[in-house]
C-alpha cells in the first residue's frame, strides 16, 4: 500500500511527520500534560482508549458555578486582552503554535489514544500539526477596514472589533484541531475564549489548552468540562456574545434556541452527509485512492467525508472493485502503531450507529464488496472498512450519516438524476465530482447545495479557504479572513 494522501491538504501541516526518535520522553510528556489536566479536587471521571479501552486519564466534570465563574472570568479578562492591539496578540499566537510544536507528539499520542486516530497517515501527528498551522495562519491573516462609500460628501467605512466572550463547542472527531479552528481566530480578533470540549475527549483538547496557555495572559483563554448540560449552559449563557459550535445538527437547532435568549452571534457548522459523484470519463484506478481517503480519513468519523458516492453505470464495477481492493489493504489498528492508518469508531453509540446501518443496508439489498462486519479481533470498537454496492437512496446507509468507515456506492444512469439526488437531503457541508474534464466538472459542481464542491478530491482544507456548510449543515463560515470577520462586530464609522 503506498502512502495515504491526506485529505485534509494544507501546505503547512506535515501529516506524515517521521516517528518520534525519542518515544520514551514523548510519553513521559504525555503522562505530564495528562497530570496538568487532571481534577484538582477529586471527582472527575476516567476516560478510555478507544482502540485498547485502557483508562489513560481522568478528566474534570465541572459544574454550572465552575462554568459561571469561568465565563465571569473570561468577561474581566476581555478589554485587556482586546487593548493589547493586534500585532502583540498575533505575537502571543505564534509563540502558542510554536508551543504546539514542542508538544506536538506528546499532543498528538494523548488524541491518537483518546480519539482512537492513529498517529500515522492523514491522523494524530496530522491534527497537532494542523493545531499550529492554524493558529500560525491566523496570527497572521489581516482584517482590514472597509471603506464603504467616499464620494466626496460622505466618508463611511466598516471597521471589525471584538465581539467579547466566544463560547467554544466542539466534537469528538478531531477535538483539538477543531478546537483551534474556533479559538484562534477568536482570540487574534481581540475575543477571550470559553471552550466546553466533548465529553468523549476532553483530555486532547485540555492538554492542548494548557500548552496554548503557557504563553497567554490568564483567563483569555479558559475550557470547562463536562457534559451535555454543561455545553447547554454555555450556549446560552447572558455573558457568552458569540458561539462557534461544532457538531450534531440536532444540538445545533437547541443552540438556535437559546440563542433567541441571550441574542449570541452563532457558527454552526453541523452535520454532514457529502455526496460525490464520478462522472462517466473519470479514470477509476486513478480516482479510487482519493475517494477512498475523502471518505475514510479518521476511520469515516469526518464531517466533511465523502459519506455516499454516486458512480456512473458505465465504471461502476470498476470503481466498486478499486474501493473494494484498497478497503481490504489499508492497515487498521491500534494508533500508536506506527503500521496503522486507520483506527477504531471513537465510542459505543458511535459504533452501532454503523453496525446498524450496514445491517440494514445488507437486509435492503446492498452488496457487501469489503467488510462488512465488526473487526472484534482488534478491539471492542473497531469496524472494518466497509464498501456497499447497489443500494440507492431511501436506503437508511445513504439517506443518513454514518460518521464511520462503511460507504455506500450508487449506481447511476443519468447525470441530472445524480445531482438532483445528491441534493435531495437536508445536509449541505460538502460534495465532491470526479472527471477528466475539469469544466465539466465545474458545470456539475456549481448545481451542488454545497458549502464546498470539490473536483477530483474531497474534504481538504486549508486555512485561508472558508469552509461552511448550507441547508441543515448550518451557517457562518470559518478559515482566513471570512473565519475573523465571523468572530467580529462590524462598526461603521461615518464621517
Ligand atoms: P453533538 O452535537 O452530540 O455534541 C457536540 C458538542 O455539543 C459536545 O461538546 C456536547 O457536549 C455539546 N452539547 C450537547 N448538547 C448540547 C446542548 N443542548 N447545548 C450545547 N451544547 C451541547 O455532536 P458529536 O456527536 O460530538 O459530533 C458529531 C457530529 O458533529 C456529526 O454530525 C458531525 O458531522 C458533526 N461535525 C460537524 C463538523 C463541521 O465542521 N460541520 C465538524 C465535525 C463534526
Amino acid at each position: 500500500m503506498s502512502d495515504p494522501t491526506p485529505a485534509l491538504t494544507d501546505p503547512a501541516v506535515d501529516g506524515d511527520a517521521p516517528a518520534d526518535a525519542t518515544g520514551a520522553s514523548s510519553a513521559q510528556e504525555e503522562d505530564a500534560l495528562l497530570d496538568r489536566v487532571r481534577p484538582v479536587a477529586g471527582g472527575g471521571r476516567d476516560i478510555k482508549d478507544a482502540a485498547t479501552r485502557q483508562v489513560i486519564g481522568r478528566a474534570p466534570e465541572q459544574s454550572v458555578a465552575e462554568l459561571d465563574d469561568a465565563v465571569a472570568r473570561a468577561k474581566a479578562a476581555q478589554p485587556a486582552w482586546e487593548a493589547l492591539g493586534h500585532e502583540e496578540r498575533s505575537r502571543l499566537l505564534l509563540a502558542a503554535a510554536d508551543r504546539i510544536d514542542a508538544s506536538a507528539e506528546a499532543l498528538a499520542r494523548i488524541v491518537s489514544r483518546e480519539q482512537g486516530k492513529p498517529l500515522n497517515g492523514p491522523g494524530a501527528r496530522f491534527e497537532a500539526g494542523g493545531c499550529a498551522a492554524w493558529l500560525r495562519t491566523a496570527a497572521a491573516t489581516v482584517l482590514e477596514p472597509e471603506v464603504v462609500v467616499d464620494d466626496g460628501e460622505v466618508h463611511a467605512e466598516l471597521i471589525y472589533k471584538a465581539v467579547g466572550v466566544v463560547g467554544a463547542i466542539g466534537p469528538w472527531n478531531w477535538p483539538m484541531l477543531i478546537a483551534v479552528w474556533q479559538i484562534a481566530p477568536a482570540l487574534r480578533m481581540g475575543n477571550t475564549v470559553v471552550v466546553k470540549p466533548s465529553e468523549y475527549t476532553p483530555l486532547s483538547v485540555l492538554a492542548l489548552l494548557s500548552v496554548i496557555n503557557e504563553v497567554l495572559p490568564a483567563d483569555v483563554l479558559i475550557g470547562v468540562a463536562g457534559g451535555r448540560e454543561l455545553g447547554a449552559r454555555l450556549a446560552s449563557h447572558p455573558d457568552i456574545d458569540k458561539v462557534m459550535f461544532t457538531g450534531s445538527t440536532a444540538t445545533g437547532r437547541k443552540i438556535i434556541e437559546s440563542s433567541a435568549g441571550n441574542l449570541a452571534r452563532l457558527t454552526l457548522e453541523l452535520g454532514g452527509n457529502d455526496a460525490g459523484i464520478v462522472l462517466p470519463d473519470a479514470d477509476p484506478q486513478a480516482i479510487a485512492e482519493g475517494l477512498f481517503w475523502g471518505a475514510f480519513i479518521n476511520t469515516g468519523q469526518t464531517c466533511a467525508a465523502l459519506k455516499r458516492l454516486y458512480v456512473h453505470d458505465s465504471i461502476y464495477e470498476d470503481v466498486v472493485s478499486a474501493l473494494g481492493q484498497l478497503a481490504e489493504q489499508v492497515p487498521m489498528g491500534v494508533g500508536l502503531d506506527e503500521e496503522n492508518v486507520l483506527g477504531p469508531l471513537q465510542n459505543e453509540q458511535q459504533f452501532d450507529i454503523v453496525s446498524r446501518l450496514v445491517e440494514d443496508a445488507k437486509r435492503n439489498g446492498g452488496r457487501v464488496v469489503a467488510g462488512g462486519s465488526p473487526a472484534a479481533e482488534l478491539g471492542e470498537l473497531f469496524y472494518r472498512t466497509t464498501i456497499v454496492a447497489d443500494v440507492a437512496d431511501g436506503v437508511a446507509l445513504v439517506d443518513e450519516e454514518q460518521f464511520g468507515p462503511a460507504l455506500p456506492v450508487i449506481r447511476y444512469s443519468d447525470v441530472e438524476d445524480a445531482i438532483a439526488r445528491a441534493n435531495g437531503l437536508e445536509a449541505g457541508l460538502g460534495a465532491s465530482v470526479w472527471s477528466s474534464d475539469r469544466d465539466a466538472a465545474r458545470k456539475v459542481a456549481q448545481r451542488l447545495q454545497a458549502g464546498t464542491v470539490w473536483i477530483n478530491s474531497h474534504g481538504g482544507v486549508h486555512p485561508m479557504i472558508p469552509f461552511g456548510g448550507v441547508k441543515g449543515s448550518g451557517y457562518g463560515l470559518e478559515f482566513g479572513v471570512e473565519g475573523l470577520k465571523a468572530v467580529a462586530v462590524p462598526q461603521v464609522i461615518n464621517g
